[in-house]
């Protein structure tokens, strides 16, 4: 029994996941009887405080690419599947990007559910800032989601999936309850709630089909990693 989280990104006739792709994705998911998770249900199971169905899904995209408004919504419509968008709160109304209005539209039809993937999006591995820059990103990020939809963002996705140690330390200053990652495979009763495994999608519709395969089972997946390495 596990939980299954799905990274997207943009979804655009030009981009790795088209709308085609991610309405066949959808349909996947809903022929195999996945149940349709919130980001709280989620975190009740792991931390296990929450019972789920043997097979459980939920969808998330990150950065807040305007497309997920204009094609991932429709799509989400048409499927009972719950989904969390990661803010990047500083692009928030800029071009390509979501603006309030398109938020605030998105999150009141119940599908959607906004969190936090930073203020400003820096590259960890690259600027390695202090634990206290950290913070004050992430505070001025939950600043203003908490002023726009009047809600405390509590879950958190790291930029480039880069995270250590102190990154996690500062999460919890700025009063986060878990992290999600670019690890790969499914989510189990027990687990760091600040290591949640996402799924990447990226390919033809076919791609997430053996990635179901893979996922199913923790242990399938261990066998499966330890094989190919990280994928
Ligand atoms: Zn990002």
């Amino acid at each position: 029994m596990s939980v299954l989280v799905i990274c997207y990104h943009n979804i655009n006739k030009n981009g790795k996941v088209t709308p085609e792709t991610f309405e066949e994705n959808l349909k996947l998911l809903k022929s195999k009887n996945y149940f349709p998770a919130t980001i709280d249900d989620v975190y009740g199971y792991i931390t296990g405080k929450k019972h789920l169905p043997d097979k459980a899904v939920h969808i998330t995209f990150d950065d807040g690419h305007i497309d997920n408004y204009t094609e991932a919504f429709p799509i989400m419509r048409k499927f009972d599947f719950k989904a969390t968008i990661f803010l990047i709160t500083s692009r928030i109304g800029i071009l390509g990007c979501l603006d309030w209005n398109k938020i605030h539209e998105m999150n009141d039809s119940g599908i959607f559910n906004f969190e936090s993937h930073t203020h400003s999006h820096p590259r960890y591995s690259l600027v390695r800032p202090a634990k206290e820059k950290l913070i004050e990103d992430l505070t001025v990020s939950k600043d203003i989601i908490r002023e726009n939809l009047k809600k405390e963002t509590r879950h958190f996705c790291y930029p480039y999936g880069e995270y250590d140690n102190l990154y996690i330390e500062a999460l919890k200053a700025a009063g986060f309850l878990s992290g999600f990652t670019l690890d790969i495979g499914v989510n189990t009763p027990g687990q760091d709630p600040y290591l949640i495994k996402r799924i990447d999608a990226r390919g033809p519709a076919s791609w997430l089909r053996n990635r179901l395969k893979i996922y199913s089972s923790p242990v399938i997946t261990k066998i499966y990693r330890k094989v190919r390495g990280k994928i």
